[in-house]
């Protein structure tokens, strides 16, 4: 035997332990010997380990690695190793409120040595409580039901979904109206189609598209949410019924590329709509206008005083990669100062909107110290900037709403790149100038 394993061996289950003169006596040398396991009962983590995606659940080993970047602990009580935890001392995920706050940021996944994998196992679990009878939160309810009947979150008509384009000052091409093929699909989305201030951003892209000279053309009222915050939420019978009506409504169009507003809609078409027969080339708009950044840049002329940071939303960083473009965009901006929060890139924090948290608000707040969306605030405006730059729809609401929350009203601002590129090349206002 190795001559320092018989060391450890002299010592294993003993409470009084001396080595080579070194008293090294304590309970911490049991961890050595077999114990009985008796303080809890393997079943809860089956209960989730036994569902397809629910599997790594039982991986764990309690490491501890996820704790610090677990967006939801930061402001909780949480992360995959409490959870694994809990349920080893009798809490069963399915019926814990703990089922719906992560917000499958992917933050855990990325540093996890055992790959537990919350972005699927949480799909996994929440569909199986829907499917057992378990009850969801009211609001997550509305905004699923509302999917269902309208196509979109918020429970807007369908027409209403190209009434924006009235107000863009500039040519917003519709597929149905125009019936000829184009370069550029743009999928706009629900927030940047019904929110007022998500129409803001649409209306500065569309005049950026339009000044490029871009062939582009929307879907409009033909469009339907994406479904890909719905399928994380649990409801994976929905988010089918929408990819396929619309890759079915895609199918009718001649198109080389998707653009998207929305990293959420990005990571759909990435990811899932492959599996029902839609395979685009799809790129993020950011993505698309940083390619650009040669014609785009001339454009710039207009100075912007402002310092800003900038939010990575997890669904564009973490789940698909791009972290340079929006940087190069921001840095592109004349008059601008840069300044990065501590949390960025790969291990940016999260709005709370992702996994089905945009229709989670109340229910999380009653159970976190704050929202995640007012850590996010409070972090950018202890750089000094006063400006926050987001790129995901569901960011601008959200981190608008913490402004106020935290007291921060008429020192930061939250602009959508779009909104800030539109207003250095002379494009804000009622009319693009
Ligand atoms: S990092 Fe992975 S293995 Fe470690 S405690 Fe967290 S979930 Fe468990
Ligand atoms: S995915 Fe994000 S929110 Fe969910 S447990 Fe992991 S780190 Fe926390």
């Amino acid at each position: 035997m190795d001559p320092s394993l018989e060391k450890v061996q002299e010592v294993w289950e003993r409470e009084t332990a001396i080595v080579e003169g070194v008293d090294i006596s304590g309970p911490w040398n049991r961890m050595f010997g077999q114990r009985v396991i008796w303080d809890y009962t393997p079943d809860l983590i089956e209960e989730i380990a036994q569902l397809p995606g629910g599997e790594s659940f039982a991986w764990c080993y309690q490491c501890g690695k996820c704790v610090p970047v677990c967006p939801v602990d930061v402001v909780g009580d949480y992360g995959p190793r409490k959870l694994y935890r809990r349920a080893q001392t009798g809490i069963s995920l399915l019926d814990s409120p703990d089922l719906w706050l992560c917000t499958t940021c992917a933050n855990c996944l990325r540093v996890c040595p055992k790959q537990v994998d919350m972005i699927q196992i949480m799909p996994a679990a929440r569909e199986q409580a829907m499917l057992s009878g378990r009850s969801i939160p009211a609001e997550l309810q509305e905004a699923l039901e509302n999917t269902a009947k309208y196509g979109n979150p918020l429970g807007q008509p369908a027409r209403k979904r190209e009434a924006w384009v009235k107000d863009a000052g500039v040519p917003v091409p519709i597929l149905h109206q125009i019936q000829r093929p184009v370069e550029w699909l743009w999928w706009v989305e629900c927030y940047p189609s019904y929110h007022p201030r998500g129409i803001d951003a649409s209306i500065a892209l569309a005049r950026i598209f339009h000044a490029l000279g871009l062939d582009f053309a929307i879907l409009g009222r033909e469009e339907k949410c994406a479904g890909d915050s719905q399928r994380l939420a649990g409801e994976r019978g929905l988010f089918e019924m929408l990819a396929e009506e619309n890759i079915r409504t895609l199918s009718k169009y001649e198109f080389q590329h998707i653009v998207v507003t929305d990293p959420h809609a990005l990571n759909a078409f990435r990811k899932h709509y492959p599996k029902f027969g839609g395979h685009y080339d799809v790129w993020h708009y950011t993505t698309l206008l940083a390619r650009e950044l040669p014609r785009l840049r001339p454009l710039l002329t207009r100075a912007l005083p402002y310092r800003v940071t900038f939010h990575d939303p997890c669904y564009l960083g973490r789940h698909n990669g791009e972290y340079d473009a929006p940087r190069q965009l921001i840095q592109a901006l004349p008059g601008v100062e840069f300044v990065e929060m501590l949390r960025c890139r790969e291990n940016s924090y999260c709005c709370g909107g992702g996994g089905g948290g945009m229709w989670l608000d109340s229910f999380a707040a009653g159970r976190q110290r704050r929202r995640l969306s007012e850590e996010r605030v409070l972090e950018a405006v202890s750089t000094g900037a006063d400006t926050l730059v987001v790129c995901c729809p569901y960011e601008v609401s959200r981190f608008e709403d913490a402004v106020k929350a935290t007291g921060n009203e008429g020192r930061l601002q939250v602009r959508d790149i779009a909104e800030l590129l539109a207003e250095a090349m002379g494009l804000s206002g009622e009319a693009a100038e």
